[in-house]
């Protein structure tokens, strides 16, 4: 194969607390690529994002200033299909965490096998400075900005921080216009009226669930008598709360961003409101203890689910973790240096690409659903969503038995043996 040229390795010898979102991706495509024989020029070729779009956004806000925005689409990897991910606006958006955003949405579409690429964008920009009307502009100017490199078949923008169906349903309107026609397929995350699906909001909580379900089983525990502590009480957080207590679990901690309730012999989750029932309502729910934070983390249960924000399992904390087992449920929830202690203490952490991936996933039959101008029902979604989780579970556990190595690392080989072979296959345009 012909040498690639690449710009140097940015990749830090050692971790860091505060490494990037890029660093993060970057390192773990090192490590995964240790395990694997794979051609060099692929693995120097995935460290860097195919393209970047950066475009200046102006909009005329409602006092007559115009003020322009700096937006991003970083589209990473397309070698197995259209390239997918969030667009966040937020004040800290800049290229290199959307190019490390859209690394990490390439391994997480490999994983679950689902045939899209990775990608991210977004706008630097805090949202809640806007009225829905300036929102609006932006968001319709940004889409025709980035419009002759989005599409159904070449990069599909989602809900991500700051934006939401509304957005998407936004984005989906400035294109279709610009194209003549309608077309749904060009986001995922729309309201279903418009050709969104059923159960996407439930989804990334669902996969939680369900991965979380198979862990115990695979521990040799029983759901009945697992007790369990979620941190973040939102989509991901409830709807996982909801499904485990449903299944038999014993949840005993939930909180939200003010702190969370405790109650040893379970709660009944479905009587606590979540984020989106009532932002930060956790804590007026009745039960015999609260707990901070970072005590939840720490409690003895046999299955801790961080599922509110990033880095929140750290070096200063990771000593002092009695679960048994760890799922993360939000994205990045554990830094390099506490899953390196998690390895030596031997407690499982089940990686966020796989665990919180039904939001990609039923992206993906939103997706099916639009081109084939054809709804699902609801429990389609969801039996679907079973059939995808169980056999990436599958794939990730057969990498994790056979192979002296961690959850993650499992997860990282799948992901990056079935991107280098359809490089392989594809082989290198000359
Ligand atoms: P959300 O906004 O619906 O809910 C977030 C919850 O976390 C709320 O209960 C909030 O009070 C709580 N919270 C906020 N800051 C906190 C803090 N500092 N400490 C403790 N709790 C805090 O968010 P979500 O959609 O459930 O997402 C949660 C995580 O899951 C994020 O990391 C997100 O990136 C990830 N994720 C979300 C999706 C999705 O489609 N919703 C998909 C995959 C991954």
């Amino acid at each position: 194969m012909a040498s690639i040229s690449t710009t140097p390795d940015e990749t830090p010898e050692e971790p860091t607390e505060e490494e990037s979102a890029l660093e993060t991706a970057r390192r773990q495509l090192q490590h995964a690529a240790g395990h694997l024989d794979i051609d060099q020029h692929i693995v120097e070729r995935l460290k860097h994002p195919k393209k970047v779009h950066e475009v200046t956004v102006p909009i005329e806000r409602e006092n007559g200033d115009v003020e322009v925005y700096t937006g991003y689409r970083a589209q990473h990897d397309s070698v197995r299909g259209p390239f997918k991910g969030g667009l966040r606006y937020h004040p800290e958006v800049t290229r290199e965490e959307c190019v490390g955003l859209g690394m990490w949405m390439t391994w997480k579409c490999a994983v679950m096998d689902i045939p899209f690429g990775g990608a991210k964008g977004g706008i630097a920009v805090n949202p809640k400075d806007l009225t829905a009307d300036e929102k609006e502009q932006l968001t319709r100017r940004f889409t025709d900005e980035i419009r002759s490199v989005i599409g159904p078949t070449k990069d599909i923008p989602a809900p991500d921080m700051g934006t939401d169906p509304q957005t998407m349903a936004w984005l989906m309107d400035a294109y279709s216009m610009q194209e003549g026609e309608t077309i749904p397929g060009v986001v995922t995350g729309k309201p279903p009226i418009v050709g969104g699906s059923k159960g996407r909001d439930g989804a990334p909580g669902r996969s939680v669930a369900i991965i979380t379900r198979e862990v115990i089983d695979y521990y040799d525990k029983d759901i009945k008598e697992t007790d369990v502590a979620i941190q973040g009480y939102g989509s991901v957080g409830s709807n996982a709360a909801h499904l485990l207590d449903d299944w038999g679990a014993n949840v005993v901690a939930v909180s939200d961003v003010n702190g969370g309730v405790y109650d040893t012999n379970g709660l009944d989750t479905h009587a606590i409101p979540s984020h989106h029932e009532e932002p930060e309502a956790v804590m007026g729910h009745e039960a015999p203890e609260t707990v901070s934070n970072e005590e939840l983390l720490e409690l003895d249960v046999d299955v801790v689910i961080p599922a509110a924000i990033g880095n929140v399992l750290t070096a200063d904390n990771a000593n002092d973790v009695a679960a048994d087992i760890i799922i993360e449920g939000a994205n990045g929830p554990t830094t390099t240096a506490a899953s390196e202690i998690f390895a030596e203490l031997d407690i499982p952490v089940i990686p966020d690409i796989l665990a919180n991936a039904g939001g990609v996933t039923v992206s993906y039959f939103e997706w099916l659903q639009d081109i084939n101008r054809r709804s699902w029902s609801l429990e389609r979604v969801n039996d679907e969503l079973e059939t995808e989780m169980l056999a990436a579970w599958s794939d990730v556990r057969e990498e994790f038995d056979t192979r002296d190595v961690t959850w993650r690392d499992a997860a990282y080989i799948v992901a990056l043996s079935r991107i280098a072979e359809a490089h392989e296959t594809r082989g290198l345009w000359p």
